[in-house]
């Protein structure tokens, strides 16, 4: 047996005196080889670290990762995770796994080499080497967990995609506070570090930072100072804190109508009260939040319709991020039944196009789209005045790319007041409206059909429509008033269109 070979036993077998698990003794010495972290027992006895011919028993739990590697442990989280992940019943095929594991590891990792170096007389760089080495306790119980683990929940671990299904295994240690709050006790009194750490918030649990930080400033001499001091717990096992599930969000878009001037485009609440009964967003996202089990969802749309704006032929663009989602094999067929749902379930929202499963890209394009499309709109305007030197409205139609100064709209000013505006109007059609058409858009056949006319008007976008055609108290310059020399006023407005390929 040469000298480094001779020494790692020397670790090994101090380490196991410890009341170390074998897994950690492995870890400790640096052992890169899987076999000896699968079995242990055997792979220990082959090398001669422990008796062949003795049964062998191992002290519960481990000094150093309190039971996490140890095989009644790993059985027991296996267990655990395999009943959370069937209750939440995801049907992603892959996952990946992510453990937490308390800070009182490293506490106790520091304490072994600080021991050892001092019992077997090893020198500084020895302990730094070995220091080096040491394997962190979340790789091996992953290293040892995953087959297990693949077998228990029926999916296969993939962590190059990587798999867009996480498991988050949060370890807990009920004594992890009192023991750091013991050495930090310990610095202050040997004023071995500055002031006292600042407590945020009054919260008195220690983040990961504040611990390495105290770590890394307390030298060897003064640990093994401190532990004469401290007496520590050996009894307590870790606990499972918590079991956390999570998929990474999907994308469904496509494009919507909306055909009710009496809808807002998400739900409106005042002081925690549903203002009105449904919105564009319930009547598209939900029945689609509910067919994938989303915990959550947020509706991302390329611009808006106020309330009693309509929107009318291809319809506007539309993605939903399914945030949380249980079911993720979206089908064709599936979207299909989707369209078909949200369409018969109501007259307010009709989906316009199939739906479609999102790549980022194409939210990228959603995104984009905002600012350069260009939208057409159908407005009924009503002259209040007819004056004389009135511009006819079918002279509308020969203006071409009139330039617009906007401030922002009186009616929206409370939320984004911003410097003005310039804005295109691309073109205009002008039409009068015809006695039975008035009464079918207004319900009314008293009003004088003469005085109403039908504009359809192509703008870049983000244009104020409605404040173009009554001119907003000055603030629209020029507006269709300025242009016709009338009072002009907006009846009702429709989105006809919006330039944007997609879904
Ligand atoms: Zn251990």
């Amino acid at each position: 047996m040469n000298n480094s070979m001779e020494e790692e036993k020397r670790v090994f077998t101090f380490m196991q005196q410890q009341n170390c698990c074998l897994r950690c003794c492995f870890r400790f010495i640096g052992s890169k080889m899987s076999e000896c972290f699968h079995n242990p027992v055997t792979f220990a006895r082959n090398m001669g670290y422990i008796k062949k011919d003795e049964s062998f028993v191992e002290k519960v739990p481990c000094m150093a990762c309190l039971g996490i590697l140890q095989d009644q442990m790993l059985e027991s989280v296996t267990q655990e995770i395999q009943v959370e992940v069937q209750k939440q019943n995801y049907d992603s095929e892959t996952f990946l796994c992510a453990l937490v594991v308390p800070t009182c590891v490293n506490l106790r990792e520091r304490i072994l080499y600080v021991q050892c170096g001092l019992e077997l007389d090893l020198s500084k760089d020895t302990l730094l080497c070995l220091k080096v080495k040491l394997q962190k306790v979340k790789d091996i119980w992953k290293s040892v967990v995953t087959s297990r683990l693949e077998q228990a929940i029926c999916k296969q671990v993939d962590s190059i995609t990587p798999s867009a299904f996480l498991i988050e295994i949060i370890l807990t240690y009920k004594h992890n506070d009192k023991e750091y709050e013991a050495l930090e006790n310990f610095c202050v009194k040997t004023n071995n570090v500055g002031n006292k750490r600042k407590r945020k918030n009054n919260d008195n649990r220690f983040s990961r930072k504040s611990i390495d930080t105290l770590m890394a400033r307390i030298t060897d001499e003064e640990f093994n100072q401190f532990l004469k001091t401290f007496s520590l717990d050996v009894s307590t096992n870790i606990d499972v804190g918590n079991i956390v599930c999570s998929h990474s969000s999907i994308f469904i878009g496509g494009r919507y109508n909306k055909l009710s001037r009496e809808l807002s485009q998400t739900p409106w609440f005042i002081n925690g009260e549903k203002k009105m009964a449904t919105s564009v967003q319930d009547l598209l996202c939900n029945p689609i939040a509910d067919v994938v089990r989303a915990q959550s969802i947020k509706f991302l749309s390329s611009g808006r319709e106020d309330v009693d704006v309509r929107n009318i032929y291809s319809g506007r663009p539309f993605a939903v991020e399914l945030i949380n989602p249980r079911m993720t094999k979206i089908t064709d067929v599936l979207l299909t039944t989707l369209v078909q749902e949200i369409n018969q379930s109501s007259k307010q929202v009709r989906i316009t196009s199939s739906l479609k499963v999102l790549s980022k890209l194409d939210l990228k394009k959603l995104k984009e789209g905002e600012n350069v499309k260009t939208k057409i709109y159908r407005a009924l305007c009503v002259c209040r005045t007819m004056p004389e030197n009135m511009l006819p409205f079918e002279q509308l139609n020969n203006l071409k790319r009139v330039e617009i100064i906007q401030k922002t709209p009186v009616r929206v000013l409370h939320r984004r007041p911003l410097s003005p505006r310039t804005r295109l109007i691309y073109e205009m059609r002008a039409r009068g409206v015809k006695p039975q058409e008035l009464k079918a858009l207004l319900n009314t056949a008293r009003e004088n059909a003469s005085m109403f006319f039908v504009l359809d008007i192509k703008t870049q976008a983000g244009t104020y429509v409605k404040e173009f055609v009554h001119g907003d108290f000055g603030r629209t310059k020029p507006s269709l008033c300025d242009i016709l020399k009338a009072e002009v006023d907006i009846v009702a407005l429709d989105v006809t269109g919006i330039n944007l390929e997609w879904p």
